[in-house]
This record gives structure tokens, sequence and C-alpha cells, in this order.
């Protein structure tokens, strides 16, 4: 995988950071979560996202509407800006080829983005590097699905769990995907957990402590999360160990976030991979020494790392668009829930909701999970994302 050359350091402007400008594609919650950490580092960012009214408009120092994956616009964007990284993958990476190879640095670098937008080629790259994940087969069109239960996924652009299928038998064919998409085998998932790792120009590396994530089953996006995972002392130095092989394979410089599956038989398959902050890490903003997206910046800008210890275990809840409403967000009982001692609220400025739209989180600190794990369940019941 990319190997940088030494003479690739960040543009750094006599490592003051006095107007540093950090080019950022996506402008969404994560970019504004990145926006929050970068004000400290007194880094300027720049913006490029479609939406005219994404959650970091307003809050960065130039914001460009445009499309990530035309060729000219990330290109010109690329050119306004010192070091450019992202916040979604979903970006036009022959422009961030050129934008390279004519001396810009772009981390995490284009090549491991480009083999992230792509479901089969992550597949692929993990089994080639020895990581443990499901069984897999790579299809054009679904006339190739003979077994069922299986697991379809579309190669490119999936999302939430958009391009997610769980096929149960031949009668599921119907709704099933007609592109390129890779079969899984099933898993008989007893958790999903998440380790994000980073690693700097320099090659330190550090690990967030793994998390737990829960689903919400009719979306297949996340809904909650635990930090620390509960699990064995054995499964959390085999993730920890997969985590590390992984950045170490890619390369990366930046976050990574490793989401794995436990299965019921005790094994560690990881499903995928997210070269930047993720929805795994919102509770290290309050809940670690060092946030995801801090320690983001600190691995772009080939900074020392920050220490990724639990200050406290938290929990994270997803404010998602409540089913059934549409149009101009409210949000009911955010005042009752912030009477709650350790409650902490995050709200990204969407204007409009929509059905499991991600409107906000909210982390709870708590040395107790079950606590903990009441307050999760009253701020589900209280608060509702409603138009
Ligand atoms: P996305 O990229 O849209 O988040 P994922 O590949 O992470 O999609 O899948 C979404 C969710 O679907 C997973 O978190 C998991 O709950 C379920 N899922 C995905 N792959 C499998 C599998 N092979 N077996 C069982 N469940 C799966």
């Amino acid at each position: 995988m990319p190997t940088l050359p030494e003479e690739k350091k960040p543009a750094l402007k006599d490592k003051s950071f006095y107007g540093l400008k950090l080019g950022i594609l996506g402008g969404g919650q994560l970019g504004r979560m990145l926006i929050q950490a970068a004000s400290d580092y007194n880094v300027h960012c720049f913006v490029l996202d479609p939406d005219s009214s994404a959650p970091c408009k307003g809050i960065s120092k130039e914001f460009v509407n445009g499309n990530l994956l035309d060729f000219d616009t990330v290109y010109n964007f690329g050119k306004t800006v010192d070091l450019l990284t992202i916040e979604i993958e979903h970006v036009n990476v022959d422009a961030l080829e050129k934008l390279q190879k004519e001396g810009l640095t772009i981390f995490p670098q284009p090549e491991i983005i480009r083999m992230v937008q792509d479901k089969g080629l992550q597949k692929e790259f993990y089994k080639k590097n020895n990581i443990p994940t499901s069984d897999f087969t790579l299809i054009n069109m679904k006339s190739e699905i003979k077994t069922f239960p299986i697991v379809q996924k579309l190669r490119k652009l999936g999302y939430d769990g958009k391009g997610v299928l769980k096929l149960n038998s031949e009668l599921d064919l119907e709704k099933a995907f007609n592109e390129p998409c890779i079969l899984e085998k099933a898993v008989d998932i007893e958790k999903e957990i998440s380790i994000i790792v980073s690693r700097n120009l320099s090659g330190e590396v550090k690990l967030f402590p793994a998390i737990e994530l829960v689903f919400k089953e009719e979306a297949n996006l996340v809904d909650y999360l635990f930090s620390p995972a509960s699990i064995s002392e054995t499964i959390k130095v085999k993730a920890n160990e997969i985590a590390l092989n992984l950045a170490k394979a890619l390369n990366i410089v930046g976050i990574l976030a490793v989401e794995m599956f436990i299965s019921k038989k005790g094994e560690i398959l990881v499903n995928e991979i997210a070269p930047r902050p993720h929805n795994s890490g919102h509770h290290t903003i309050e809940g670690n020494f060092t946030s995801q997206f801090e320690q983001h910046l600190r691995a772009v800008l080939n900074l020392p790392l920050g220490e990724t210890g639990m200050i406290m275990p938290a929990a994270m809840v997803n404010l998602l668009g409540e089913k059934g409403y549409e149009g101009e967000a409210k949000f009911i009982g955010i005042e009752e829930i912030l009477k709650i001692p350790g409650v902490y609220i995050h709200l990204y400025g969407k204007k409009y909701t929509r059905s499991n739209r991600k409107m906000g989180h909210v982390t709870i600190l708590d040395e107790d999970i079950n606590s903990a794990f009441k307050k999760v369940k009253l701020i589900k019941e209280k608060v509702k994302v409603i138009s």
C-alpha cells in the first residue's frame, strides 16, 4: 500500500499554525466537529460540500458549494488550501491524485480513499493482508445469487445501512440489487465493536479503547454506543492487534475507524473501515483525554498524538429524525434531558429532518454502565426530532 516520501510533510507555516488552510472534503457533522477541534489549533478550515446549508456552513472560514465527485470542483478547491483531508470518502480521487502529484499534502492518502470507496476492494485487501473478515464473493448482477441466507452489499456509495440487504430466500431476490455487489456470509453477530486507530506521518500509532455499537434494527444504522465495550481481555487484545495491523498495512496518516463483528462463536471479523472521524468516536469529545477529531488533526499535522484513554465510561445516543416526519426540524425534550447529570448535547445544525437522518447526538458520562443504560433509554424516550 501507499508509502510516503519523507519530503511530503504537511505544509505547516513555520509550525505556528497561524493561517494554515486545512481543506475538508465534506461539510457534514463530522466536518463540523473537526472544525470545532481545529479552532483550538488556530487552523483555518475550508470546506467543500454539495449542500448549501450543510452543518459546516457558517462555522468554516470558507465554504464552497460544489460536487465532491466532480474532478474540476475538487481540483480547484484543493488548489486553495495547504493541506487536504476528508470527512466522507465519496470524493473524486482522480483530482486528489493530480493534486498530490503537484505537491499538495493529502491525508488520508488518495490510494486509501480509492480502496475504501469500494467495499469489494476493501474485502480483497483484508484477505490479502490476513485480516479476518466474513467469507465473500464479488458479483455483477443478481442472477449470480444462488445461496441463502446471504448479505448483499453495494460495492459503492452505500452508507448508514443503505446499500445493505439481507436475503433470506429466493423470494427476496425481487428486492436484490442488480449491480456490482459483494455477497457476504451472514454472520451470527454477538456484538458489533469499533476501534479507532490513529497514526501520524512519523509513524506514531495510538488506539482508542474499543466501544460497543447497538444498531437500530430496521435501519441498519447506529442507535447508541457504550464506551468501553464489554468484551473479554482476549477479544480486546486480538481486536486491538487487528486494528493496529490494518493501520500499518495501509500506512495511513490520520485516523481509521475499524468496525468489527464478534460472532457468537467468538470470532472477530472486520466488517468495514473508515479513514476519517466516525460515528463510533463521538463520545471521545467528552469521554476521552483526546477526541477523535483532535487526534485526526494531530495526525494529519504530524504532531504528537494525544492520550486516548477514557476519562470516564460513556454512552452516546444518535438523535435520528423520527419516522414519518419530513420538513423543518423541531427538537422535543432537550431541556428535560439537560437536567440529567453528565449529559452533553450536540446538534448538527441541519435545518431539515427526515426519517432516520442523523440530526445530532447526546453523550452521557457515567461511572456505572447500568445507570448509563437507563439514561440512554430515557433520552431515547424523551428526545424526538420531528417537523
Ligand atoms: P454501511 O456501510 O451502510 O454502514 P455495513 O456494511 O456496515 O453498511 O452494514 C450495516 C449493518 O448491517 C452492520 O452494522 C450489521 O449490523 C449488518 N451487517 C452487515 N454485514 C453483515 C453480515 N455479513 N452479517 C450479518 N449482518 C451484517
